[in-house]
């Protein structure tokens, strides 16, 4: 299940017209990509730094091309936001994540499953009763799902994003700040809309050894979080000593190589099982 072959689009996009042809020929490949079957939920496990206990997943969205192989959700998300079929991956992830929850549950595991919403689903006036219509017909518990939101969803509209973000919370679901750090304006964000968790950005925690300033931040970052009473996620946690750093600074959830690649979702209580017996 290549994660590698994610690159694959740059080799036909030789020169500025080629890569816009290439763009092209892609946007209308994935128009056609739910039809096709060709879209994937892949899940990341996020670890409980305290107890060692994976408590949930991040949903990643995945396509399988036909000549392409698995092309990496960062060559296609920008592209179906700026045509607005973005609206229609999102629902695809949600009625499958949604589909999943409800197989946890039923087989007695009670995991959280977080979903990444793009800033068009927030300008999207359906968005907050399709879903609560969803989580209903699926009969899901608000305490499984979260959604990630990144600043960029706040920034177009921020009296909109506001307001779905609030009605949101009102189902009961959780909201996290994703890429945190790495927008204009994270702590206003911050502090004026209602997420429970701050998920620091990999460009963070990746060189966090070597780089004193990285590290400088992931901590402070560690301690705003807790002294705001929210909890703090860590991504891209590639290396043992990184986490054992991270750990000592109490960060409460981690998620990264160290622990385990996103994988195929339809993989993920096997990979769990084994993990836990290990
Ligand atoms: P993100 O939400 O910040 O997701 C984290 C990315 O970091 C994922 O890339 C994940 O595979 C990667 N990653 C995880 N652990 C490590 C690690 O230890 N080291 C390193 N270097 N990287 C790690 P991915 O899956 O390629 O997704 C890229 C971005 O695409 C996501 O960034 C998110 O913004 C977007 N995306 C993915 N799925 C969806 C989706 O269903 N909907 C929307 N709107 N966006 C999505
Ligand atoms: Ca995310
Ligand atoms: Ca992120
Ligand atoms: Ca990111």
């Amino acid at each position: 299940h290549g994660e590698s072959l994610g690159d694959g689009i740059t080799g036909f996009a030789g020169s500025k017209n080629a890569e816009q042809m290439s763009r092209l020929a892609l946007m209308g490949d994935l128009r056609l990509a739910g039809q096709r079957d060709e879209l994937r939920v892949f899940c990341q496990p996020k670890i409980d730094m305290k107890t060692g206990q994976i408590v949930g997943a991040e949903a990643l969205i995945r396509w399988q091309h036909p000549t392409l192989g698995m092309v990496s959700p960062t060559h296609f998300i920008k592209l179906a936001e700026q045509s607005g079929l973005i609206i229609d991956l999102t629902k695809w992830m949600l009625e499958r994540c949604f589909s999943w929850l409800q197989k946890w549950k039923h087989d007695g595991i009670r995991e959280t499953l977080a979903i990444n919403l793009s800033p068009h689903d927030l300008l999207s006036s359906s968005i907050v009763c399709d879903i609560g219509k969803w989580m209903e017909q699926w009969k899901i518990c608000p305490e499984a799902v979260e959604f990630e939101l990144t600043e960029s969803a706040l920034v177009e509209d921020p009296c909109a994003a506001l307001d779905v973000l609030t009605r949101l919370k009102a189902i009961g679901v959780k909201l996290l700040l994703d890429d945190f750090g790495t927008g204009y304006a994270s702590l206003s964000y911050l502090q004026r809309f209602p997420f429970d968790v701050i998920k620091i950005d990999q460009s963070f925690i990746l060189p966090m050894l070597e780089n004193a300033d990285s590290a400088a931040i992931v901590r402070s970052t560690i301690e705003l979080g807790h002294i705001l009473g929210r909890h703090v996620v860590a991504e891209g946690v590639e290396s043992e000593d990184v986490w054992r750093c991270l750990q000592e600074q109490g960060c409460d959830l981690a998620q990264g190589y160290v622990i385990s690649k996103p994988l195929p979702i339809e993989q993920f209580q096997g990979w769990k099982a084994e993990w836990q017996a290990a």
